[in-house]
């Protein structure tokens, strides 16, 4: 590590967040990781590496290039693409064995003729379209007999169909859930048996414990993002970010500071400067909101977030080579939940945000 500035991922957190997902839906309903997004900024291999060597496997991701990372860092894998991949590189699915998210008889046809060819089987999942109109099969007339000759296609193996909840409110959530279970049903008196059957994320499975079905997917609450207020589930953030003062001066009343000049100094007082800025994903706008912690204090980031740096007002106090904590877990700092209010956007945008500039370091306590 060549920074000061640094993501600190705690991976026994990581584990117990898993046991306390597991406990509360139970031995039945399996837990599928999603780690897209290079897991949230957690870093997507090392996340799958540790989930795995506890017994979990089953990871997903959003994209073939995430699928294909995680492939070739473990051949026994079980990987799905929950997205849209493109015809033209379905042989990749194949060639890597990724489990692939399929939504029309077209590209069923596309992924069977290319898996016959190479006298291979590939397992897919069924999108499907319940009112998020993002991605999905749509239930009309004739959807159960396209997903019959879709689970006659003998290279392919149906195994799975899920769709995604839009969130707005309980009725809601219970139509989308309706729609899917509804046609579940009518494939079975059809005689297709489709065994994994998914609808949650996150907040879905805190929310619909009867919509947990076979499978859940869950992101956000494993990296232990919950709003603290709203939270039932025992759960932890694994991330903290911290960094240290690259320098200090006193500064006096009435001298300003960073670009343009908009802070100005109400009092003599000691600027610390730190090593990070917004190209390493701290929200630009927290200018005038956000503050760091050393020794338990907080100070507040002063004049606007340079692309590299940023200032903060010390006060009275000097430090030598404390530990700066700008996201942490405890009461003193701030949460990903704090920086997610005040830059107006939500947890998982703060954690994803974080770029490849900062080290990822992995400790276990
Ligand atoms: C990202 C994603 C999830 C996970 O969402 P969280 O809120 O982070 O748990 C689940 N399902 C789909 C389809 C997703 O794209």
């Amino acid at each position: 590590m060549l920074r000061d500035t640094y993501l600190q991922i705690n991976l026994n957190k990581l584990k117990q967040n898993m046991d306390v997902i597991q406990n509360f839906i139970g031995k039945e309903v399996g837990l599928g990781a999603v780690l897209k997004a290079n897991a949230y900024g957690h870093g997507a291999l090392e996340v799958a590496e540790h989930l795995y060597k506890h017994g979990l496997n089953n990871f997903l991701v959003a994209t073939l290039s995430e699928a294909v990372q995680l492939r070739k860092s473990n051949s026994n894998y079980h990987i799905m693409v929950m997205g849209h991949t493109p015809d033209s590189y379905l042989p990749h699915i194949i060639k890597h064995q990724i489990t692939c998210t399929i939504f029309t008889l077209k590209q069923a046809l596309i992924l069977n003729e290319l898996a016959s060819n190479s006298n291979q089987s590939v397992t897919i999942h069924l999108k499907i379209e319940t009112g998020f109109n993002r991605l999905g099969m749509q239930i009309k007339a004739d959807t159960v007999s396209i997903i019959k000759q879709i689970s006659n296609l003998t290279c392919l193996n149906l195994e799975g169909a899920f769709t995604h909840l839009a969130l707005k409110n309980s009725e809601s959530d219970q139509e989308q859930a309706h729609k899917f279970n509804s046609l579940m049903n009518q494939l079975e008196e059809h005689g297709i048996n489709i065994p994994v059957k998914h609808i949650v994320d996150s907040i879905g499975m805190v929310l619909h414990p009867e919509m947990h079905l076979s499978m859940v997917r869950v992101g956000a609450l494993l990296y232990g993002l919950q709003s603290e207020e709203k939270g039932p589930l025992e759960i932890k953030p694994i991330m903290r970010f911290l960094t240290k003062l690259s320098h200090q001066k006193t500064i006096e009343k009435g001298e300003s500071l960073s670009y343009g000049l908009r802070y100005v100094s109400d009092k003599k007082t000691n600027i610390g400067t730190l090593p990070f800025g917004y190209s390493d994903g701290y929200p630009r706008n927290l200018y005038q909101k956000g503050e760091v912690t050393i020794n338990h204090k907080r100070y507040p980031i002063v004049g606007v977030i340079c692309m590299d740096q940023c200032m903060v007002d010390l006060g009275d106090d000097v430090y030598t080579d404390e530990e700066v904590i700008v996201i942490g877990d405890g009461e003193h700092c701030m949460s990903v939940d704090d920086l997610a209010k005040h830059a107006m956007t939500n947890k998982n945008d703060i954690v994803s945000r974080f770029t490849s500039r900062v080290p990822r370091v992995y400790v276990f306590n």
